[in-house]
């Protein structure tokens, strides 16, 4: 899941990206409000988190803009200023949350949990499961078998990608542009490297084997006990 901050003071915004990515997700960051619209509209994201006060656009304006367009994200709002009508404005033009600095990141963290929880445009479960493999969505957490598997925040996003779109064999452009924000360049092994090291997680001594290689096309997760040639 992607998160976007749209933040102009450089030490908050870095601190809230460095923390939400240990929690777990994938953050980008804007600092202006222009780019914070351009990349909101064109990038794919579970949230914003936008300041109020930002140079070029601010936090309103960009939140209108965003909803004119009919971009749904929810939007948690962080202000400096504590004033009643800053949040009732907020709120009416279809924010989620306000959150007033300063504030803890525990805070923060709790909140977006929430607003990730309720705020999905169709009812899903905040977790995915295949055979005795669970992802825990908001927790960023995978157990296999009950044991946990501890996962970095790019192989995170590969499972959940693969388990999201299980039963499909799923292309190295595909994984790259969605999980790496890339192009697929045909000399780079980084796909290659990273579902062997996810597997090797996974997989390895375990019982189905869910993550399989499609011969010239690409990667498929599937509750499959299927003969596989030695890597
Ligand atoms: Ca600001």
């Amino acid at each position: 899941m992607n998160i976007l901050i749209v933040e102009d003071e450089p030490k908050t915004g870095d601190y809230l990206q460095q923390g939400l990515r240990e929690a777990g997700w994938l953050v980008d960051l804007a600092t202006n409000g222009h780019d914070g619209l351009h990349q909101a509209l064109t990038g794919d994201y579970q949230l914003l988190i936008l300041d109020v006060m930002l140079p070029g656009l601010d936090g309103w304006q960009l939140l209108a803009a965003l909803r004119h367009a009919g971009v749904l994200t929810p939007v948690l709002f962080l202000s400096a200023r504590d004033q009643v009508e800053d949040r009732v404005r907020g709120l009416e033009l279809g924010a989620d949350d306000y959150l007033v600095k300063p504030f803890s990141f525990a805070e923060l963290l709790a909140r977006v949990r929430t607003i990730l929880r309720r705020g999905r445009p169709l009812p899903e479960s905040s977790s995915l499961a295949v055979a005795d493999l669970a992802l825990d969505l908001l927790r960023r957490r995978v157990t296999r078998g009950g044991q946990r598997i501890e996962l970095t925040v790019k192989e995170f996003a590969l499972l959940e990608l693969l388990l999201r779109r299980q039963g499909e064999v799923l292309p190295r452009s595909l994984i790259a542009s969605q999980v790496w924000d890339m192009n697929f360049d045909s000399d780079s092994n980084v796909i290659d490297v990273a579902v062997r090291r996810l597997r090797l997680k996974i997989d390895e001594g375990r019982s189905p084997k869910l993550i399989h290689t499609v011969r010239g096309m690409g990667y498929r997760l599937e509750e499959l006990e299927v003969k596989e040639p030695p890597p």
